[in-house]
């Protein structure tokens, strides 16, 4: 069973990512930070890529399909998808992907209203290392696992950015997820609740489906 996590940004995907995919096993599938990857290379491509991600668009369809194919291609266990699909035409994509390589699917929704998230995205940094995300409450200027490496704040975590993902997030992925729950593949879970307490949430629903 692969596991589909939804939410808006800030929704703590990321940290349950992290604590779903270790306690059942799985890869993780993390769009954004695979794109982050490839932007970093240095090629017309890369940089391409890098504008539209700054300024807080959806990468086009297609090359995010293509990065999927090949992670699940080359991936033996069961993955946790965290960022995809965003689109009714990604939903498209990836539902006919799922079909053909023959794997099912459970989505987790991890729900939060706006406000929230807007509060959440301007105040959180990031080890460029490890890739942890920190609260605004997390005191330090240095990664707590990774010596001597200093926090930072992603390039799109600017207002005007966030804004602009999250009117992406209501109009194209809302839909989406409307869709799955009409389907019966996905539960809602409150993400604002503390970090355990949204785990115990999701462990709840996912535990029989890998027991
Ligand atoms: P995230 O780390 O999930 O907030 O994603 C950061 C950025 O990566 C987004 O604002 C988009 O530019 C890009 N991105 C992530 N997931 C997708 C996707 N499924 N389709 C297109 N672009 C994406």
């Amino acid at each position: 069973m692969d596991i589909i996590l939804f939410g808006m940004q800030g929704a703590g995907k990321g940290t349950q990512g992290k604590v779903i995919a270790e306690r059942y096993g799985l890869d993780v599938f993390d769009t954004g930070a695979e794109l982050r990857k490839l932007v970093k290379e240095n090629n017309p491509l890369a940089q391409k890529v890098r504008q539209i991600m700054e300024a807080g668009h959806l990468v086009p369809t297609e090359l995010v399909m293509e990065i999927i194919e090949n992670f699940i291609q080359n991936t033996q266990g069961n993955i946790l998808f965290d960022g995809i699909p965003r689109s009714a035409e990604q939903a498209k994509y990836f539902d006919d992907i799922i079909q053909r390589l023959d794997r099912k699917i459970k989505g987790i929704f991890i729900e939060l209203t706006e406000e929230e998230a807007i509060e959440r995205l301007t105040s959180r940094r990031s080890c460029p290392n490890c890739k942890t995300i920190y609260p605004k409450s997390y005191q330090s200027i240095y990664c707590e696992n990774c010596e001597n490496t200093e926090l930072i704040t992603r390039s799109d975590d600017k207002l005007e950015s966030i804004k602009v993902r999250l009117n992406t997030y209501q109009n194209e992925t809302i839909p989406v997820i409307n869709e799955y729950e009409n389907r019966g593949i996905l539960t809602k879970v409150n993400g604002k609740q503390s970090i355990e307490k949204v785990s115990e949430d999701i462990f709840e629903i996912l535990d029989p489906s890998f027991n």
